[in-house]
This record gives C-alpha cells, sequence and structure tokens, in this order.
C-alpha cells in the first residue's frame, strides 16, 4: 500500500503544480481510481485515506464481485444493456451511457427500483470508429432524446482520448470536448462532471478542463 500512497502524493503535487500555474482551482479535480484488476482490501484501504473515494469498474463481472456499499462506485467501461439490472442504484454514476437503448434499458430498472440514476454521456473524443462513445457532434441531439427518460439524470461527458497520438492532436481532442462540455453547462443545471484524462494523459486533461480523472496504472502501478 504504502506504494500506492506514494503515487498518489507524487500525483496530488503535479496536480497541484499545474493548477497554480495555470490558474485552476485544484479542489475541483476528482481522482477516481479507475480500480480494475486491483483487490478490494487495497480500494477499502485507499478509500479510508479520504482522498480517493471513488471507484471506477470496467465490467460489470467485476464490480459485482467487489462491491461493498461502504464505498463509492462508477462505471466507466462499456455497459452491456443485459448488465443494467446489476449496477442500477448501486453506482453514482454509469458513466458510459452511448446509446439510446442503454438509456431506455436504465430508464426501466430505475423507474422501477424508485431511483434516478446518474449518469455520464461517453464522448468520443477522437471520432475513431472502433471505440465506444458517441460524436460529440450528436451530443445536443443524444441529450434531447434523453429527456424522455425521466428516471435518468445525466451529469456531465466522461471522454477516452484515442491512445498514441501527439500532445497537439490530444489537446485538440480534449479541448473539443471540453467546449461543448461548457456550452451546454449553461443550459443544463445537472451538468457538472466532465471526466477526462487517464494515468498518460490526466495533466493535459485538467489543462483542457477536465475536472474529473481516472487513473489506474499511475496510481496502482502496472496492471497485473
Ligand atoms: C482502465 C481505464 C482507465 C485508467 O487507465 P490507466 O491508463 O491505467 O490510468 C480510465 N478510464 C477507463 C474507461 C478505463 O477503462
Amino acid at each position: 500500500m504504502e506504494q500506492v500512497y506514494q503515487n498518489l502524493n507524487s500525483i496530488l503535487a503535479k496536480i497541484d503544480a499545474l493548477c497554480k500555474e495555470k490558474g485552476i482551482d485544484s479542489k475541483s479535480i476528482e481522482i477516481i481510481g479507475a480500480s480494475k484488476f486491483r483487490s478490494i482490501e487495497t480500494l477499502r484501504a485507499l478509500s479510508s485515506q479520504g482522498i480517493v473515494t471513488v471507484f471506477g469498474e470496467n465490467k460489470v463481472q467485476e464490480f459485482n464481485s467487489k462491491y461493498d456499499e461502504n464505498l463509492t462506485w462508477d462505471i466507466i467501461g462499456q455497459l452491456q444493456t443485459n448488465k443494467v439490472k446489476y449496477v442500477v442504484g448501486k453506482v453514482r454514476y454509469i458513466a458510459s451511457l452511448d446509446r439510446l437503448s442503454l438509456a431506455e434499458e436504465i430508464e426501466r430498472i430505475s423507474a422501477k427500483r424508485n431511483v434516478v440514476q446518474k449518469c455520464l454521456i461517453e464522448v468520443n473524443s477522437g471520432d475513431e470508429e472502433c471505440k465506444g462513445g458517441i460524436n460529440v457532434n450528436q451530443v445536443d441531439e443524444f441529450l434531447n432524446q434523453l429527456k424522455a427518460y425521466p428516471h435518468v439524470k445525466i451529469c456531465g461527458i466522461m471522454a477516452v482520448a484515442p491512445q498514441g497520438i501527439g500532445e497537439q492532436e490530444l489537446k485538440k481532442c480534449f479541448q473539443k470536448v471540453a467546449k461543448k462540455f461548457s456550452e451546454l453547462k449553461c443550459i443544463e443545471p445537472d451538468f457538472t462532471v466532465l471526466s477526462m484524462g487517464m494515468s498518460e494523459d490526466f495533466l493535459t486533461a485538467i489543462e483542457c478542463g477536465s475536472n474529473q480523472v481516472r487513473l489506474g496504472r499511475v496510481l496502482f502501478g502496472d496492471r497485473p
């Protein structure tokens, strides 16, 4: 665990320095532990420190096997419609809402359980065909369609940047998503979360306006 705490301190120092330099309020940045393959013991220990207290899981099966109601969880990976029933009401955000059929199922289950499920729209910042997420240009229309679902509350945007692109290109991707986010933030009262940035690119993401970073390897070390 010592190593994880050291990693966290170094991450916090980097974020702090960047925020000071750029005039960003560092307290507005939330760090989520991207916790795939990490043990529940590790997550409990980290959470008890009070800094990283939310964990993003990719797979429903892994989420289910780790689930502890005393921790806070997000689903950050592709979510199959038939698995919605395992997460609604148990996770803070479903951060990978990328299609109407998924929203429809979240609505159906949430209504049945009498809960409102908070979600983030997953945006494909690099326009790659293979990745999850909708195109930035489709967000407005998607949001309008989602208004038909009173038990689905849209709280912002999650984006994953394409791998292996240059710093300039990366910035362009993040800025494109950030622009859409600030636009919507002005007109959508619940729009508060811009989730961009992982181990390789979290500082760039913060510089571009992200207020939530999802950190795996840089926090926990290389994945087993
Ligand atoms: C695994 C994962 C992360 C964290 O990745 P690292 O590069 O290890 O920081 C963030 N977001 C999503 C959606 C992930 O699947």
